[in-house]
């Protein structure tokens, strides 16, 4: 049912007469100052492309990225980082229609197709890196891995722990992949990379292509602008792994980031967007000012300055997936400066 609304209403946001509403809806100027919308996006690129990498991380093709840019800058004000985390220690103020853009897992496709389009109109962007895997070509995420054991491990079938799965049709293979990334979850973080490391040995499976940017280009992209942030060393969810393991994660993300690029911002993703009271906790000892999660909403800027520090460990975002046409993500953020704008009043 949920699934049903959700198409139609992608649909509708595609239609022309959307396109006229949305138009008209510019021109109220909607949203609050400091209402701030920030953007998650994975990966940039077309499918084919690299095709034994996981295209559900592909969040747009180059050409509909620069589509998105070129709306954003129509109809809102694209800010950095750092103008973020100066508005939310209240020494400055963000305007109305804010959006911060970021990107998680730092993958290769952001130099090659995202950071131009970026580049080409000014825009600041914030990567989130998972810092044990630049010049590591030995390691790959395990979304690529279970992808790469699915599509091209040459078994029709697979025998785990999780299940038995038919692998003869490209349908049997999405709703193995989605079993079995649901069960890797689920799971103790170590525990789930073993057995994963069992199921593609037995199934002979190919690795995926590397994909994550080297040091030196990381140090390149920002040199040029781009802000880097921690988002752990190895990936892992971090409400299952223990707290300490948690910890050891984050700061060595942060010192990582500090040891190749000189300098950080006390800012961190969340992998997958996980966390919990007690990892909001950590995070605020560790002495971070912002961290981000993949729950839906704007965030507010005024009133997370003057809350506490553990509100702005749990930042909103909005993902960009290949179904967020041109349209549709205008539809979004029209519909969350509304709704800001409403709850302001109440
Ligand atoms: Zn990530």
């Amino acid at each position: 049912m949920l699934k049903t609304l959700r198409r139609t209403a992608l649909r509708a946001a595609n239609t022309s007469l959307a396109g006229s509403v949305l138009r008209t809806l510019d021109q109220a100027r909607l949203g609050r100052a400091g209402d701030l919308a920030v953007l998650t996006y994975h990966r940039v690129d077309e499918p084919e492309a690299r095709s034994r990498l996981y295209p559900g991380l592909i969040s747009a093709s180059p050409e509909r990225f620069g589509q998105q840019l070129d709306l954003l800058t129509q109809i809102a004000q694209v800010v950095s980082m750092q103008e973020v985390l100066e508005a939310c220690a209240g020494r400055a103020m963000l305007p109305a229609r804010c959006v911060l853009i970021t990107f998680d897992d730092a993958c290769c496709d952001f130099a090659r197709h995202a950071w131009p389009e970026l580049k080409r109109r000014g825009l600041p962007a914030t990567l989130f890196v998972p810092t044990a895997y630049p010049d590591r070509p030995d390691r790959h995420f395990w979304w690529d891995r279970l992808y790469a054991m699915l599509w091209h491990g040459g078994r029709d079938r697979l025998q785990c722990e999780a299940g038995r799965f038919d692998l003869t049709s490209d349908r049997q293979r999405k709703l193995a992949y989605r079993s079995l990334s649901d069960w890797i979850k689920a799971m103790p973080h170590d525990a789930a990379l073993r057995l994963l490391d069992q199921m593609a040995a037995e199934q002979a499976a190919p690795l995926p292509p590397h994909n994550v940017l080297s040091w030196q280009t990381l140090r390149q992209l920002a040199q040029e602008g781009v802000t880097l942030a921690a988002h752990t060393q190895t990936h892992p969810l971090l409400t299952r792994v223990d707290l300490e393991e948690a910890r050891r994660e984050v700061s060595g993300s942060q010192a990582d980031l500090q040891r190749e690029i000189g300098q950080v911002l006390p800012v961190f993703a969340y992998p997958g967007g996980q966390h919990n009271a007690a990892l909001v906790r950590m995070m605020r000892e560790e002495g971070f000012e912002l961290a981000f999660t993949v729950r839906r909403g704007i965030n507010h800027i005024p009133a997370l300055a003057s809350g506490s520090r553990e509100r702005r460990l749990t930042m909103n975002r909005i993902n960009i997936g290949q179904q967020t046409s041109v349209q549709v993500l205008h539809a979004q953020l029209i519909a969350l400066w509304c709704h800001g704008r409403t709850r302001g009043r109440v």
